[in-house]
């Protein structure tokens, strides 16, 4: 698929004031950090679509990105930011999980993973979350420029052993590059294939 455009519809703090579920929608959600928003702007081919290095943790918001005018990229809040409240975890856990429960044109979650990291526990139990809901999800391994493919891999490797404990199949995933853009074609080609169903 070619991004011909990509274009910022709407942030929300209010489930209630989403754009009318018509088009399908691909939910991006990662730790804070974790180069979501370098991911989307390379995908979208946009520099400066989705905000980069903002202050982990503020506001929760949900933005909506309309590309080629059919779809829409879902940049949803960070979560894992170690110094967010009590509080503020559990506000951003009902608002993130009511949405991916309950969006009927959502067609699947790319959980997003920094490859450099061996599994943690709270990508885990977020992957446990949306396997029990029966939510369709994919895994992005980000920033695989930042070593070699072999320690890449075996993080890969690690990951699927930790995910394997409560899943019975690995899903699908990429690793990927906002830096060299690896992975970009193959995201975009898996979305267009969902697209047509
Ligand atoms: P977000 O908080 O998940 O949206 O993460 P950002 O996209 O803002 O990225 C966090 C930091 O990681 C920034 O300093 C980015 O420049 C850096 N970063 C993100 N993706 C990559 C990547 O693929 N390669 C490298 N080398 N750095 C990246």
């Amino acid at each position: 698929m070619i991004v011909k455009s990509a274009e910022f519809i709407c942030s929300n703090t209010q489930i209630s004031k989403l754009p009318p579920p018509v088009k399908a929608e691909y939910a991006f959600i990662g730790r804070s950090n974790v180069g979501k928003s370098s991911l989307i702007n390379m995908l979208a081919g946009k520099k400066g679509l989705a905000k980069t290095s903002q202050t982990p943790g503020k506001t929760q918001l949900i933005n909506h990105f309309l590309i080629n005018d059919s779809w829409y990229i879902v940049d949803l809040p960070g979560y894992g930011y170690a110094r967010a409240s009590k509080t503020k975890k559990a506000d951003w856990n009902k608002f993130i999980h009511t949405y991916l429960d309950k969006r009927e044109s959502l067609q699947c979650v790319l959980v997003l993973i920094d490859s450099r990291l061996e599994p943690q526990k709270i990508d885990l139990e977020f992957c446990n979350w949306l396997g029990e809901k029966g939510l369709s999800f994919v895994l992005v391994f980000t920033k695989a420029d930042k070593q070699s493919s072999l320690k890449t891999d075996q993080n890969v490797a690690q990951f699927k052993k930790a995910l394997l404990q409560t899943f019975d199949e690995f899903p699908q995933y990429f690793v990927t590059s906002s830096e060299t853009q690896l992975g970009h074609d193959d995201i975009l080609s898996f979305i267009s294939e969902v697209n047509k169903h």
